[in-house]
């Protein structure tokens, strides 16, 4: 073989090849995609988590009916982003408990929407958000229901929702009065934790098989007051979302609960990082995440 030649193989190999086996190795390296075992069905779904500061609010679509789970505070933000998606009517919409990081976004919301359905723990609180929350409430006269474990909604043909707490709350410690809401999409499956600390977590570990799960909210932010190791095996996420406000006051996520999430092999998300995050589910196998800064 003649130099010239010779030369002529190295450039090709570098100008075609190597650039061809690069892509591939990216392509099969698409941390964002995964796919859960089980038949295709004819079932799209999206599960917003919203980024709304140090606070939570997510929005589940389905082909049927679409649930907010908290709403952040009250700066329009979750009231906009639904107005972008284009949405006027809520079948359900859950306050997981009290704190105004949670609810006080809900009264626009109920403002400005038409809402089916409100679940919430039936804690009461002292707060002016809250009687605003529930003066709102009552003013619609949006229905009602106060969840508990074992309630089930079907959410599409082949979507449901079970709640997996609480017990007995009681609004001596709202963080623990927590709805968690196990969500069935297809064969993806969600745990919505709300702020529910290490009590509320053991109370859930006595039933532990219903507890797992392809994606994870994070429970309080990711304060080390939850998120104990045996609750996220138990859960044993391929995906774990933290929703908390950037520069917070609390310093949410709590590193010992970011090493706890790395010790399980979870890929983690952070609305303070990652702005909106968008799960985007797909014949109720496939699922992929994207991030909106
Ligand atoms: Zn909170």
């Amino acid at each position: 073989m003649s130099t010239k030649l010779y030369r002529r193989m190295i450039y090709f190999l570098a100008a075609m090849v190597l650039p061809a086996i690069f892509l591939l190795h990216s392509c099969s390296e698409d941390d964002n995609v995964f796919v859960v075992p089980g038949d295709p069905i004819e079932e799209d779904y999206a599960i917003h988590f919203i980024d709304v500061g140090q606070g939570d609010a997510i929005f589940v679509e389905t082909p049927e009916k679409v649930m907010l789970v908290d709403g952040g505070w009250s700066d329009g933000s979750v009231v906009s982003y639904l107005e972008g998606l284009d949405i006027e009517y809520i079948d359900i919409v859950i306050g997981t408990h009290p704190h105004a990081d949670h609810i006080q976004g809900l009264i626009d919301v109920f403002y400005e929407f038409e809402v089916g359905e409100v679940i919430d723990p039936g804690v009461t609180h002292t707060s002016q958000t809250y009687y605003n929350y529930m003066s709102v409430i009552d003013t619609y006269d949006i229905p009602f229901t106060v969840g508990r474990k074992g309630m089930e909604w079907e959410l599409s043909e082949h979507a449901h929702m079970k709640l997996v707490h609480p017990v007995n709350p009681t609004e001596h410690h709202l963080n623990n009065a927590s709805i968690v809401a196990h969500v069935t999409l297809g064969e993806v499956t969600l745990l919505l934790t709300g702020d529910a600390e290490e009590n509320a977590e053991n109370q859930m570990l006595s039933e532990p098989e219903l507890l797992a799960s392809d994606i994870l909210k994070v429970g309080h932010h990711g304060s080390n007051t939850s998120s104990q190791m045996a609750f996220l095996e138990a859960v044993n996420p391929a995906i774990s979302v933290i929703q908390c406000g950037a520069d917070n006051p609390y310093g949410h996520p709590h590193g010992p609960v970011l090493e706890r999430l790395d010790a399980i092999d979870t890929d983690v998300y952070r609305t303070d990082l990652h702005g909106n995050i968008v799960v985007i589910i797909e014949d109720g196998v496939h699922y992929e995440v994207h991030t909106h800064q």
